[in-house]
């Protein structure tokens, strides 16, 4: 897509640093790292969010999430990773061509993905579950 800037990454029109490559997907550097070797896992047919994503492109994508945090694992000495898909600028996504966030982490930074813990009061969460099962 014209304008998108990870399409251009991903097509190779915008030279980037890749650790990985194949038919669907690029994967490269995060230029913003929430910790060095934070990698983007980019498919290359463009889709602006996950909701838009080939299901085939999907399970790929996590596949090959798991491998890279394994790599992060093994080649950076990283104790876990985290994968994110932000999607929805309320969700924090920020560029619309989909995107798989893989970051390592290690256990003396103490750097997490982290949120405000919240409840339920009684017999709320019945409620959500049935407008989200209505909902699906
Ligand atoms: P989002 O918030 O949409 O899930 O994540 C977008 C990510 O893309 C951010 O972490 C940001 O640092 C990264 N990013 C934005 N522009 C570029 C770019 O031109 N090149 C690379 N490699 N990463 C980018
Ligand atoms: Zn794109």
């Amino acid at each position: 897509m014209d304008n998108c800037i990870f399409c251009m990454i991903a097509s190779g029109a915008i030279p980037s640093t890749s650790v990985f490559e194949d038919d669907d997907f690029k994967v490269v550097f995060d230029i913003s790292p929430a910790e060095k070797g934070h990698l983007l896992i980019l498919p290359k047919k463009h889709a602006a969010n996950v909701t838009e994503l080939d299901a085939d492109i999907s399970a790929k994508m996590l596949i090959l999430a798991s491998k890279l945090g394994q790599a992060q694992m093994k080649g950076l000495g990283a104790d876990g990773f985290n994968i994110v898909v932000n999607t929805g600028e309320a969700a924090g996504q920020t560029v619309m061509h989909c995107h798989m966030h893989v970051i390592p982490r290690f256990k003396d930074k103490g750097s997490l993905i982290s949120w405000k813990q919240g409840s339920y009061e009684d017999g709320e969460a019945a409620a959500y579950a049935e407008k989200i099962k209505g909902a699906l």
